[in-house]
């Protein structure tokens, strides 16, 4: 079932997002050569309880960690670890908070260091691509023409988008209907309608789509071993668009 959230709820989820967004900010100035991923999932935790939330993903499934630490091939749910971060990397950091019962979801890819051209422009289109989807978030739309938007944008740029990955509604649970694939036929599927609330996330490949599950059940990587990125925000539809709730500022972090 998809919930149509009420103006008080919507004002918990925009403090939940808020803290999310804080979250990413922080991590974001703590990142460098050297540093590790479990270090950077102690950054977050700190964050999101000092605002009075919760990590989200913290036992969810029996994830063992505050947030996703997704390095280079890594397409998503990397577990925080010793690993430390090298210069060249890229790295997605996915962050959930879950205040007042409302959770708000967000990812962000970063460079380490010095990067390749390559992983700067996968980077680049890869947020592109979020934003030309959620350009078709709005009353009246279909859900399709939000999937159909990223999946054509990412592809036309010689890269693709993995199918077993999707993003999802949010509100009391962090992943509830309707599940919001990124790839996908315009002018399909559910209604768009103020109030609901989304978390729209392109998960891209360099290379092929296909994915593979490591031996710990979490980390998905890519299967031909190409770079992935992926950037996410959760939104409210609005009476006349959409609003993100999970802002930061990043440059590029809330617009095209
Ligand atoms: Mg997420
Ligand atoms: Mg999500």
């Amino acid at each position: 079932m998809i919930t149509l959230k009420s103006q008080p709820e919507i004002e918990t989820m925009r403090e939940a997002g808020r803290i999310v967004g804080l979250a990413h900010e922080a991590i974001a100035k703590a990142i460098r050569p050297g540093i590790t991923t479990l270090e950077l999932n102690a950054i977050a935790e700190k964050v999101i309880r000092d605002h009075g939330a919760i990590p989200s993903f913290l036992g969810y499934g029996g994830f063992p960690a505050s947030i996703c630490a997704s390095i280079n091939n890594v397409l998503v749910h990397g577990i925080p670890d010793h690993t430390r971060l090298k210069d060249g990397d890229i790295i997605s950091i996915d962050i959930g908070a879950c205040y007042k019962g409302y959770h708000g979801d967000s990812a962000w890819t970063h460079a380490v260091g010095e990067i390749s051209d390559e992983a700067k422009n996968l980077m680049k289109i890869t947020r592109e691509s979020l934003f030309v989807g959620l350009q078709q978030a709005k009353p009246g739309n279909r859900l399709g023409d939000i999937c159909h938007a990223i999946g054509e944008y990412v592809e036309s740029h010689g890269y693709s988008v993995p199918v077993d990955y999707t993003g999802h509604g949010i509100g009391t649970e962090m992943h509830e209907e309707p599940a919001i694939p990124n790839y996908g036929k315009a002018g399909r599927g559910v209604l768009l309608k103020e109030g609901m609330t989304l978390a729209i996330e392109p998960m891209v490949h360099a290379g092929k789509p296909q994915t593979r599950v490591l031996q710990d059940d979490w980390t998905v990587v890519s299967k031909d071993g190409s770079l992935a990125a992926h950037y996410e925000h959760t939104i409210v539809i609005t009476s006349t668009g959409y609003e993100i709730l999970t802002v930061n500022h990043f440059e590029g972090g809330n617009a095209l």
